[in-house]
């Protein structure tokens, strides 16, 4: 046995376990597909590598099959066993997660097994013979990746980086994370399907950059158009078709040999035989120019035909071609031309075929990069980030999450102050110091709000507490430092400090938890539609705050030196602060400001007297030796 040498037959991956020092956590990544998921984990020497099943295969089918007889069955065994018991064999379970009945029934994709609406209107799947929730089966293919890299890298995982869809909401990122847990799991991040495919291809050692991620798989295209900064992947559009795949160009293959058979009654058996011959031809056709395709006929004899790429080609040309129009409107929404980006990564086993391939060269006008295994590269991202998350890698920190939208807390006048703005990276701590509005305030609310409009109403409220035990000073001078800070999770904690005491108060908040990804785009539309009168309502508002409180500090002033003035200047001065109060009840913010800096100017004279009064009173209340 050579210690110096670990030989891997061609195509095969290598075991990353082999010397493994004792303080490297065991954790993986997983790409949960819907139609195909792998497990990786990376080496000693820091590359990621699929870990293969006994049989050396890297990709598990996402099937479960449940027998009448009891048992489950996951993978090539569920697809084996499952074609005699269509009605409990489970495919395609991700298009199911998170979702409710009627959201599942809305979609164009059919499913072959039973639904019912479970608790809260989610969706059950049901069988001949049980029930059983999307998170179950889920699980169930979770487990069996993980007992595959519990295997290979010698003992129990530590966690795992499980990848999701981009356009993937609140509700089925949860379900994903149960999925995990119940698989016994620990989840430690969740990451975004082209995000991981970009670190599998070290993106993010570019620091930045805009790129594209066109991912064609057996039964969804996803294009996602992703933003580099400073080593941050951030989100800027998602797009594809639900309902495009590999799948189809199998179909299209199929109904080809059924008319070219002269099939007359197709019986299921037929059909299954021509969808797995169908596919296997389409496969041999990315690497070979012409295939022959051998079936058996019904009717006994053989059905023998060459088929040409061309002939392929000419089959799903205009499938290909419909993966166009969501590619231009990424790029739209991105509001980025296809010239700007950096580089396009190929993701999803379709994109193998030549003609694909051909088509996003042809559209994003630049060679995608395609070294890595298209069907491999996100659950090699992912395993370049568990272990990064592990702290088993060298190097920065990867921050991939940002905050979806701003963070801050209300002001004076309902109005809004962000303190950590949307699309900041996560983790991160931003505070900001504020004052008390009245002489003497001793306690102050504090209101913790998310969103990009500029009015408290227009936000969603968070949280809500009151710093107590400021001491009495006057306005202005308090000093009370409120400190945001966002943990990786996305989970909040508001706390504020008086300065000067250091009374300090938090409080813990969660601020995406049951805000979907549909609220966050409809927060941040209001925003776009509303932000020019948002803006003329802040400034009105902040007009309205400062006028009140220059006529409060006016107030007082005649109130404890009045007797200062005479009155032609008594008359005067109330006659500017009527003024300013009468311009602070119309909805004019340049003439309250105008209003106030009158009253301003107008009682620079009175503001100086008081001064010298305060002056002599201070010298005249003290003995000269204190001096
Ligand atoms: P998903 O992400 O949807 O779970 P994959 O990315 O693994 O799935 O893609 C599966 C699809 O890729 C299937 O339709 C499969 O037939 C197709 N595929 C795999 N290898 C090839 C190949 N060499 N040529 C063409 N299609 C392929
Ligand atoms: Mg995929």
């Amino acid at each position: 046995m050579s210690l110096l040498l670990d030989i891997a037959e061609p195509g095969q991956s290598l075991r990353p376990h082999e010397v493994r020092p004792k303080d490297r956590k065991r954790v993986v990544g997983i790409d949960l597909g819907t139609t195909f998921s792998l497990v990786a984990a990376v080496d000693v020497a820091g590359k990621p590598a699929c870990i293969p099943d006994d049989g050396g295969r890297v990709a598990l089918p996402s099937v479960v099959c449940y027998p009448p007889d009891g048992g489950v069955l996951v993978g090539e065994a569920a697809v084996v066993v499952g074609q005699k018991f269509p009605t409990d064999t489970i495919a395609s379970v991700k298009r199911t997660m998170g979702r409710s009945l009627a959201d599942v029934s809305a979609s164009e994709h059919r499913t072959g097994f039973g639904l019912e609406a479970g608790d809260g209107g989610m969706v059950r799947i049901v069988t001949s013979h049980h029930r059983v929730s999307p998170v179950e089966v889920s699980a169930t293919i979770l487990k069996s990746l993980a007992g595959r890299a519990e295997e290979a890298l010698g003992g129990a995982l530590h966690g795992a980086v499980i990848t999701v869809p981009a356009y993937f909401d609140d509700a089925q990122r949860q379900a994903t994370k149960d999925a995990g847990r119940l698989a016994g799991l620990e989840v430690l991040r969740l990451v975004n399907e082209p995000t991981a495919a970009a670190l599998a291809y070290g993106l993010d050692q570019r620091r930045e950059g805009l790129f594209a991620i066109y991912d064609l798989g057996g039964g969804t295209f996803d294009i996602s158009i992703l933003r580099l900064t400073q080593g941050v992947f951030q989100v800027m559009a998602t797009g594809g078709d639900s309902a495009l795949g590999g799948d189809d160009f199998d179909h299209r293959l199929s109904e080809f040999f059924l008319k070219e058979m002269g099939a007359v009654d197709v019986t299921p058996e037929l059909l299954q035989n021509c969808k797995r011959t169908a596919r296997q031809v389409k496969e041999m056709l990315s690497r070979e120019e012409v295939w022959e395709v051998s079936m058996d006929r019904p009717q006994g004899e053989k059905f023998t035909r060459r088929v040409t790429r061309g002939q392929f080609e000419a089959l799903i040309a205009d499938l290909v071609q419909a993966t166009g129009a969501p590619c231009r409107r990424a790029l739209k929404d991105a509001g980025i031309r296809a010239h700007e980006l950096q580089g396009v990564v190929l993701v999803g086993g379709s994109t193998r075929v030549p003609m694909v391939r051909q088509f996003v060269k042809d559209i994003f006008g630049c060679e995608p990069l395609s070294d890595l295994d298209p069907d491999q590269v996100v659950a090699l991202g992912a395993a370049l980030q568990a272990e990064q998350l592990a702290g088993n890698a060298r190097g920065d920190m990867l921050l991939l999450d940002v905050t979806p939208l701003s963070l801050g807390i209300e002001t004076m006048g309902e109005l809004v102050e962000k303190i950590i703005a949307c699309n900041s990276p996560i983790p991160t701590a931003r505070s900001q110091d504020f004052t008390t509005f009245k002489d003497g305030q001793t306690a102050m609310a504090i209101h913790v709000v998310q969103g990009e409009r500029e009015l408290v109403g227009d936000c969603r409220s968070l949280a809500r507490f009151e710093l107590r035990g400021i001491p009495p000073l006057t306005a202005g001078a308090a000093r009370i430092r409120v400190t945001f800070q966002v943990d990786a999770d996305g989970l909040l904690t508001v706390s504020a400090q008086e300065q000067t005491t250091g009374v300090n108060q938090s409080v813990a908040v969660k601020p995406s938890y049951g805000l979907g990804d549909a609220e966050i785009e409809r927060l941040l539309r209001e925003a776009m539609v509303h932000g020019e009168a948002d803006w003329r309502r802040r400034l009105l508002n902040e007009a309205r705050v400062e006028a009140e409180r220059v006529l409060g500090a006016a107030g007082a002033a005649l109130r404890e030196d009045g007797d200062l003035l005479d009155a032609g200047e008594l008359k005067r001065i109330k006659g500017v602060m009527l003024a300013l109060w009468e311009a602070s009840q119309k909805e004019d913010y340049e003439a309250i400001n105008r209003a106030r800096e009158t009253l301003d100017q107008e009682t620079v004279f009175f503001a100086e007297r008081r001064m010298d009064r305060s002056v002599r009173k201070v010298m005249t209340g003290r003995r000269v030796d204190e001096f």
